[in-house]
């Protein structure tokens, strides 16, 4: 299957609408050429409400780490962004929810194979790790971050760049020091000679998707 095919698949799925309380709006974003992939958590509100991933000050603290402009990042022939869960899940007592079990399990391993010149992944928080680590991480969130070159040269996990984990990024300097350099310098390798296009792939105006 084509991606173009694969993506209007999954911008039509309503697989666990019952449990979506503003309604299926998968928000991803990849291109056939793409050299980095970025798997983070779910959308929140913000994210679902425009259409656009990572489009909240989370988006804004990683392409900080990753020193990286807005038009690289939103070039879906460079970047892909493949969350664990493709719509906004809902908020609970600590938060924005999981990501919804259903959605990776059914369409990471449809576009994953037409993702074929990914040179990084970048897990962003513990449920991308969880997905595609296993039982190769550390203890915890924290020790598998701290041995990041590990995982190399294929994945690369990050902590989640929310503002709710200030502290954890206060309480680990190290983070900064030696894992953000690290992070630059294997984007830098994997967009290396990638060609400048212009976005095939991008998420569907938020007009035409109104809110619950
Ligand atoms: S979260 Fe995933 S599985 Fe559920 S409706 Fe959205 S795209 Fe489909």
């Amino acid at each position: 299957m084509k991606l173009e095919t694969l993506l209007k698949r999954i911008r039509a799925c309503r697989i666990c609408e019952a449990h979506l309380p503003l309604g299926p709006n998968p928000v991803l974003q990849a291109g056939e050429h793409a050299r980095l992939l970025i798997v983070g958590q779910a959308p929140g509100v913000k994210v679902h409400d425009t259409g656009i991933p990572w489009n909240d000050v989370s988006g804004d603290r990683l392409r900080a780490w990753l020193a990286m402009d807005r038009e690289t990042f939103y070039d879906a022939q460079r970047v892909a962004i493949v969350p664990m869960g493709f719509c906004y899940p809902g908020r609970g007592r600590g938060g924005d929810l999981p990501p919804r079990p259903e959605c990776a399990p059914t369409w990471h391993p449809q576009i994953m194979p037409l993702l074929k010149e990914v040179r990084l992944v970048l897990l962003v928080g513990q449920y991308a790790q969880a997905g595609y680590l296993g039982k190769l991480r550390r203890e915890n969130l924290t020790e598998t971050v701290r041995n990041a070159r590990d995982y190399l040269p294929r994945y690369l996990p990050l902590p989640h760049p929310s503002p709710r984990n200030q502290m954890w990024l206060r309480r680990h300097p190290w983070f900064e020091q030696a894992i953000l350099p690290l992070l630059r310098e294997r984007v830098a390798v994997a967009l290396a000679d990638a060609p400048v296009s212009p976005a095939i792939v991008s998420p569907a105006p938020a007009r035409d998707r109104p809110r619950r």
